[in-house]
């Protein structure tokens, strides 16, 4: 059977929902019981699964993997500052997790947050969404972040570009402020090709912007694209296909840049195992040899990510 590896999953940990928590009582300064109270409302309003402590998710994790015959997965932490509860899954499973977090580059302490989360934390993919953050890829806080990674072989750097939807934030009432503008994949040609040895991943293959993101493909052979989520942003191409996106994407990027995601996220939904269905059903349709399958399912991770 093949090996499958999902190189995009969200962990969406207590303190995810306490930082939703936050923002919806609109203030920072809350009393954590009040802030536990509302992130417990919040999971109650979504009919999602509160996830407990972040060794009760990881687990609840592995029982998924196992269930769906998923050998190995990336964590991303999704909201900045819960590197930890990444971290704590991580040291749990080892052999089955790999951590990534979200950084604000703009904030004071992003550089020691980073640090901390490289070296005493052993997460391996710092997630940079310049859209959100207000923060253009060609800051100069960007490029102190990108150089932790690059001191570090082995971290990857992931950068979300095109379309950005956080889905639980308007089913929440929350406000999603993002500048798309700043979500430009050209934007990330400078900064891969000044940072050539380290591995970036732009996930959804651009989100809308496939033909940027191919061209920094095209340029930078260390721009990798992760395949996750429904890929809905293909609407906004006329005519557009999935089938379509895949097979410009292993033409140009080719079949050992492609790792599969599904952009899994909450329980008790779980693994989106439609996802990888449609996928599969596709790169088999394409007649993409069994190697190169093999490589875009699973073989990819495990290079990028020697366990
Ligand atoms: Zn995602």
């Amino acid at each position: 059977m093949q090996l499958i590896n999902d190189a995009h999953c969200h962990f969406f940990s207590s303190q995810f929902f306490g930082t939703l928590a936050r923002q919806r009582l609109g203030t920072s300064v809350v009393p954590s019981a009040e802030v536990a109270a509302s992130a417990s409302d919040i999971c109650r309003e979504l009919q999602w699964e509160d996830p407990g402590t972040a060794s009760a998710l990881a687990d609840r994790w592995i029982a998924e993997l196992d269930m769906h015959h998923l050998h190995r997965a990336v964590l991303i932490a999704s909201v900045p500052g819960d590197a930890a509860s990444v971290a704590e899954a991580v040291a749990r499973h080892p052999q089955r997790f790999v951590g990534f977090f979200m950084v604000d580059p703009a904030a004071a302490d992003a550089v020691s947050r980073t640090t901390r989360a490289l070296d005493d934390l052993h997460l391996r993919g710092i997630c940079l969404f310049p859209a959100m953050h207000h923060m253009s890829l060609g800051d100069e806080r960007v490029t102190r972040i990108v150089e932790l990674a690059a001191a570090r072989p082995g971290v990857v750097v992931f950068v979300h570009c095109g379309v950005l939807s956080v889905g639980v934030r308007p089913k929440l009432g929350l406000p999603s402020r993002f500048d798309m503008r700043l979500g430009n994949p050209l934007d990330l040609s400078k900064l891969a090709l000044a940072f050539p040895d380290v591995p970036f991943i732009v996930p959804h293959f651009g989100g809308g912007m496939l033909r940027e993101a191919l061209m920094a493909v095209d340029v930078c052979r260390n721009i990798h694209l992760d395949t996750s989520s429904s890929n809905r942003w293909i609407q906004f191409t006329p005519a557009l296909t999935l089938e379509a996106v895949f097979r410009s994407a292993l033409e140009i990027a080719g079949a050992s840049r492609l790792l599969f995601g599904s952009d899994s996220s909450f329980f008790p939904r779980g693994w989106q195992k439609g996802i990888y269905e449609t996928q599969k059903q596709i790169v088999d349709r394409l007649g993409v040899s069994a190697a190169d399958a093999a490589r875009i399912f699973g073989g990819n991770f495990e290079q990028m990510f020697p366990a």
